[in-house]
């Protein structure tokens, strides 16, 4: 009989194989893939939920007796394949370095790997003799473009979850325990001025230097003693004027800011606004700031009996 890892390498080439980029149209072939593994090596009972905007995408939950306590969860998408491959990216390759050994191939990673890992640890498990009655699995879709399966799942099925103390997740981690998610918000910030030609420009008021005074203000504001240190901030894109010779009226700017689980969301929000309406008081310019995507960060109870 094969070992436990001997197995582990075995699904996840079959896995690897599957091409189930999250830019595909359809995921039916790891959808039925994976409801195979788990119906017919460990014998649960598999639900296969389909995604409301995509018929041939789909969660899965599986499970062996309703009431379970604890989740293994996966994902089934992987990022794209992208260029620059040196090796075949819907193949296990394996190479020894150092004497380690090292599989290439999209999403032996993230999170193929841990996938085949959840397969594998419960089929040990049963073999094993284990009561796995408190365990279920859950693989969701479309996880790696903004973990909308999941969301969509909980939109519908929330009600599978109600039994659930703790929820583990096989994402990479370079094999720390992670004990929590960092938080992000998506916010999408404009600046308005007043337009004028350049040779009455002091009659205008600039946008893009609005904006750039906002900037340095942003900076600043995430030292702010609530967010305990733990904020990032990303200007990513900008946009603004029309013409070198008139002064622009409108600058639109979207910000990426991430943070630690110690930092209150709520927090990050009250300090934006504070930002944004001590701005409107001491400038000519006026801004308005919209939160394009939430997620809140997420903080484990390092006190929980699994
Ligand atoms: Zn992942």
């Amino acid at each position: 009989m094969s070992t436990t890892l001997d197995y582990v390498k075995t699904i996840l080439e079959q896995m690897v194989a599957i091409d189930s980029q999250s830019s595909k149209d359809s995921h039916e072939e790891i959808t039925q893939y994976m409801t195979s593994l788990l119906k017919n090596d460990l014998g649960l009972i598999v639900e296969v939920v389909p995604y409301s905007k995509n018929p041939h995408k789909h969660n899965i939950i599986a499970y062996k007796k309703l009431g379970f306590k604890v989740v293994l969860c996966g994902h089934l998408d992987t990022v794209d394949i992208g260029s620059g491959w040196t090796k075949e990216p819907l193949k296990c390759t394996t190479e020894v370095v150092d004497d380690k050994t090292y599989i290439y191939g999209r999403g032996t990673s993230d999170m193929k790997g841990g996938n085949a890992v959840i397969i594998a640890t419960l089929k040990r498990l049963i073999e094993d003799s284990n009561n796995i009655d408190d365990i279920a699995i859950f693989f969701s879709t479309e996880e790696e473009i903004g973990v909308r399966g999941c969301q969509d799942f909980m939109v519908s099925h929330k009600y599978f979850f109600e039994s659930v103390e703790t929820f583990v997740v096989l994402e990479p981690t370079n094999l720390y325990i992670g004990s929590g998610q960092n938080g992000h918000y998506w916010v999408k910030y404009t600046c308005h001025g007043k337009s004028a030609n350049i040779i009455e420009a002091h009659t205008g008021v600039n946008a893009i230097e609005g904006m750039t005074d906002l900037n340095c203000v942003l900076k600043e504001s995430i030292t702010a003693p609530d967010l305990n240190g733990y904020v990032t901030l990303n200007i990513g894109t900008i946009e603004g004027g029309e013409k070198v010779n008139i002064v622009p009226d409108l600058c639109v700017e979207t910000v990426y800011y991430q943070f630690g689980p110690n930092v209150f969301g709520k927090d990050l929000e009250e300090i934006i606004k504070q930002t944004i309406d001590q701005m409107n008081e001491i400038s000519y310019a006026q801004y308005e700031y919209e939160f394009v995507r939430n997620y809140l960060q997420l903080n484990v109870d390092q006190q929980t009996s699994y």
